[in-house]
Parts: structure tokens; sequence; C-alpha cells
């Protein structure tokens, strides 16, 4: 988290608004969010930058740049993207990591509260390489079942396990990884090579259904995500397994069961309808 609903969320928000947009100045208040390229380096290439489009890949936020470079941004549970046309507030400025300046004022910040999230700078070559080393956006039109039988095919792992895996398949974590095979009726710790294909095209409508209705209500906020206007998501209100353990099945009535052996994550599920 954030996973795909979220970062689509907050890049449908800031691209019509940062598109098009020259970066006058930017500030970077802590360097271990960095990853392969330093302090001087960044600054010095957002400097003068225009951002020319803002989309998402996985679960990054890409900025690509007029210089051809990629900023990628990746929020990682306790980060966020938000353009502000004010000025920050003490709060806002206390967890704000990178601080971009636009030519109109207007500014764009990564926040995060515990800087588990990254940030990236490639460039055209680099990214290429790293994107081509992710699996297939589930949103996309060409993302079909035989697409996902086939990324998954061959793999022993658990189910869960393998949908989460990002060179797999793009975008799935942790809490939308519980909600699609709750969804699918699939126990998550089965063995992805023993699912039918029957199953394959369950879990693969399951994954496109939770995360288009995710996206529909701006993701999910546990805690500390925001869109890129700074509002909380909607979708932890319609959370069927994930975070409910204890809690009723919504199918069956039984109480949900929790186990951290899948993958040392919380996977929840319910035993009589996941079998
Ligand atoms: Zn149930």
């Amino acid at each position: 988290m954030p996973e795909l609903p979220e970062v689509e969320t907050i890049v449908r928000e800031i691209a019509p608004v940062l598109q098009g947009s020259r970066i006058a100045r930017a500030e970077l208040r802590k360097t271990d969010v960095l990853r392969e390229v330093t302090k001087p380096r960044l600054l010095k290439t957002l400097r003068g930058n225009a951002i020319e489009q803002v989309y998402r890949r996985a679960k990054h936020v890409v900025f690509r740049l007029s210089s051809a470079h990629r900023m990628i941004i990746q929020p990682r549970m306790t980060g966020s993207v938000i353009v502000y046309d004010r000025a920050l507030t003490r709060h806002e400025l206390k967890y704000a990591v990178l601080i971009c300046t636009l030519e109109d004022g207007r500014q764009f910040v990564y926040r995060d509260v515990r800087r588990l999230g990254t940030v990236w700078l490639l460039d055209e070559a680099g990214w290429t390489a790293y994107t081509g080393r992710i699996g297939p956006e589930p949103l996309e039109e060409t993302f079909t079942p035989f697409v996902f039988a086939d990324r998954l095919r061959g793999t022993r792992t658990a189910v869960k396990k393998a949908i989460m895996d990002q060179r797999r398949l793009a975008g799935v974590g942790n809490i939308y990884a519980n909600e699609a095979l709750f969804d699918a009726r699939l126990h998550p710790a089965k063995s992805t090579h023993k699912l039918s294909l029957e199953q394959f095209a369950r879990l693969h409508a399951a994954i496109i259904d939770v995360l288009q209705r995710a996206l529909a209500s701006s993701g999910t906020t546990l805690r500390d995500y925001r869109t890129g206007t700074g509002e909380e998501g909607r979708f932890q209100f319609e959370l069927r397994v994930y975070g409910r353990v204890g809690e009723k099945c919504v199918n069956c009535g039984r109480k949900l069961v929790m186990t951290h052996e899948i993958d040392k994550r919380q996977t929840t599920f319910c035993r009589r309808c996941q079998k």
C-alpha cells in the first residue's frame, strides 16, 4: 500500500495539473529515499526541467521530464504526492521530503511520514530496462485471462505470493491480493500450478473487479495514504477480508481467520468460502 488504485488515483489527480509545467527549483529535505541518484544530480536535473507526462506503472508514479529522464516515486506504505497552490502549513512541511516549486509558484510535494518510499532518477535506457522486468498492467485491455494464466503458470508458490510478485503482475499488493482471493473463493496458500483454467479466470476477473472498485473509491486509506489533493480514500469501508480478522464473513457468517505463514504479511480469509 499504496497499491495500484491508490497510485492511479494520485496520478489521475496530479497529471492534468502538472503536465506541461516547468520546475523552477527543487528542494530535497531528506536523502534516505534516493535510489540510483545522488542529491546534487537529482536537484540539478529537476531545476529548469519540464514535466511532459505523469503516469503510473505498477505502484510507481512516473514523471517523464523534457530531458527524457524519468523521476520515479514509489510511495510505499506512508508516502503521497500532493500538489499545492498555496504555501504549505507547518504540519505539511514536517513530512515533506521533496518539494518542487513550479514556475507559476505552485508546489508539488512528495511527503512520506516514515520515509519507506523511494525516489529514483533513470535515463531512458534505464527506465526501459526496469519497466521491462515488471509484469502486465491488470487494468489494460490486453490483460486477458490467458495472459494472466501464462504469467502465473509454472510456479508452485502460494497463489497469493504469485499475484503480488511484480514480475508476474503489476500493481497488486497485500490488501487487494487478500480481497481478490476472497472474491474468487480461492485459498491464499493454494499452489499456483494447481489452479484450473476456470479458477484462473475467476481470479483474473476478481483482481480486475476489486482494483476498479477501489479506484472508484479513490483507494484505501488505512493510515497515511492521501489522494493527489490530500483527501482520504474510501475503499477501507468496503474491504471484505483485509483487516477484518475475527469479524464475520460477509458471505457465510463464519469468523474470518488470519495467518502470517504465507508471506509473513497479514493474510485474512474465510476457511469455509476459500477452500
Ligand atoms: Zn465465508
